[in-house]
């Protein structure tokens, strides 16, 4: 992050108010339906038609996800956010949103493994042993007898 110019750092900014003001929208509207709840009836509370504030929150949400991107695009520049498709400068930008990949995916791969040793039924090497207990000694799980002393397991 050597040369970041400063239209990418304006960029960046201007995504972050837009993230800023969109909370900031979605979560006045979760204020003005609690003063609607508690006091529905009074001073401002019924005045609240439910439509508006509805909007404000999507627009909240909306100014978020703009600003998400727009954040990114300064954080990472148009070709590392997909904006521009320039080979070169889109390398060098994805460079290390890449390696990140790599090891998102690395770690997918991993807990695929891990699901499937968990999921996969016990192979036919592991069959369960039943330990004698008279004797100690192994046998099938659905021996009846010990192979070792013949006594009823
Ligand atoms: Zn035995």
């Amino acid at each position: 992050m050597s040369k970041i110019s400063s239209e990418r750092k304006a960029t960046y900014y201007v995504g972050l108010g837009m993230i800023v003001l969109g909370f900031i929208l979605f979560i006045s509207v979760f204020f003005s339906m609690a003063s609607f709840m508690s006091n529905p009836f009074g001073e401002g509370g019924f005045g609240f038609s439910k439509g508006p504030s509805f909007i404000n929150a999507i627009i909240g949400i909306i100014l978020m996800i703009v600003g998400s991107i727009v954040m990114n695009i300064g954080a990472r520049g148009a070709a590392g956010a997909g904006i521009i498709l320039d080979p070169d400068k889109a390398r060098e930008d994805l460079k290390p949103y890449s390696e990140a990949t790599g090891g998102m995916i690395n770690d997918v791969i991993s807990n695929i493994d891990v699901v499937d040793k968990i999921t996969t039924p016990r192979s036919e090497k592991e069959v369960i042993k039943i330990k004698c207990r008279n004797c100690g000694s192994l046998n099938d799980e659905d021996a009846k007898y010990c192979k070792s002393c013949g006594k009823e397991i």
